[in-house]
């Protein structure tokens, strides 16, 4: 066994449809053909959304694909309080603050030309930047403040290696573009005390041992604020490789609502894994469109 490590971490918000089917095959493919492992990851930190029958589904469709996994599968829900000591570690640093913004309240204040990011921008405009932590009240969202971490991270340019069809290659960490199209994330909510999606995938990823995160490039926006994280919470870096999407005949890619493309339903009209497998190929495109 080599010391390649991915995985595949569908959140079970719905059923798996023929763009995770993909997603999970190249990672699996990924892993066997570097003679290394592929881990199944069950991101159910969104109580709101998350079912325990969509749950059983991923373990079900992803066996009738053929795939399998070591046991015990993490499930993020069981990992809050190790989520909460990275969001301290980074609240020790200085780098976080509570906000309580609507997104009514950001749409406002993006629309209003004096704030910068644009309308139509989902980039935080900074209202509650400078609260401190101690007055956070329940419910509220808690941001990264992406200026101060960039500041303290002053010195080399972090980079990282990409594999992906689209865009492979080293990247750079780009402060600029991030202050511009990233903005203050939001990095957990108090009240659930559950993480946000950037700061559990980091920390999981570490703590899986992941050398190599396969992913749909619908992700890869996500990736300099990961690689920022993860330079904040010193742990090591993986590779990524976006994949292609599967798109719809019309191109739009496929949503989770997308009952109609999902695995179940394919199987239920007979088709075979082979053949979720060949359609998953012809339907992805190579360049993004
Ligand atoms: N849980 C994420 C999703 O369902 C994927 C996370 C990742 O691969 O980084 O899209």
């Amino acid at each position: 066994m080599s010391g390649f490590v991915t995985r595949f971490a569908p959140s079970p918000t719905g059923l798996l449809h023929l763009g995770h089917g993909f997603s999970a095959m190249t990672a699996w493919e990924a892993a066997k053909s570097a003679g290394g492992t592929c881990l199944l990851r069950i991101e159910d930190t969104d109580a709101t959304r998350v079912r325990p029958e969509y749950e059983a589904a991923i373990y079900e469709d992803l066996a009738w694909l053929g795939l399998t996994w070591p046991e015990p599968v993490w499930r993020q829900s069981d990992r809050l309080d190790v989520y909460a000591a990275a969001l301290d570690r980074l609240g020790r640093l200085g780098l976080t603050y509570p906000c309580r913004c609507t997104r009514a309240d950001i749409r406002a204040a993006v629309a209003a030309p004096q704030e910068g990011a644009g309308p139509g921008s989902a980039v935080y405009p900074g209202t509650c930047r400078g609260r401190v932590l101690a007055e956070a009240g329940q419910g509220e969202a808690i941001r990264l403040d992406l200026s101060r971490a960039l500041a303290l991270l002053d010195g080399p340019a972090l980079t990282w290696t990409e594999t992906g069809p689209a865009h492979a290659g080293t990247h750079a960490l780009d402060p600029g573009a991030m202050r511009r199209e990233i903005g203050d994330v939001v990095l957990a909510r108090k009240d659930i005390g559950a993480a946000a999606y950037h700061l559990s995938v980091v920390v999981d990823d570490a703590a899986q041992g992941i050398t190599h995160v396969v992913r749909g490039e619908d992700l890869l926006d996500a990736t300099p604020i990961h690689r920022l994280l993860q330079a904040l919470l010193e742990l090591p870096v993986p590779v990524w490789h976006h994949h292609a999407l599967v798109r719809d005949a019309g191109g739009k890619r496929l949503a989770k609502r997308d009952d109609a493309r999902a695995i179940r339903e394919y199987r239920k009209a007979g088709l075979t894994p082979e053949d979720v497998r060949r359609l998953a190929h012809t339907l992805r495109a190579d360049e993004p469109r």
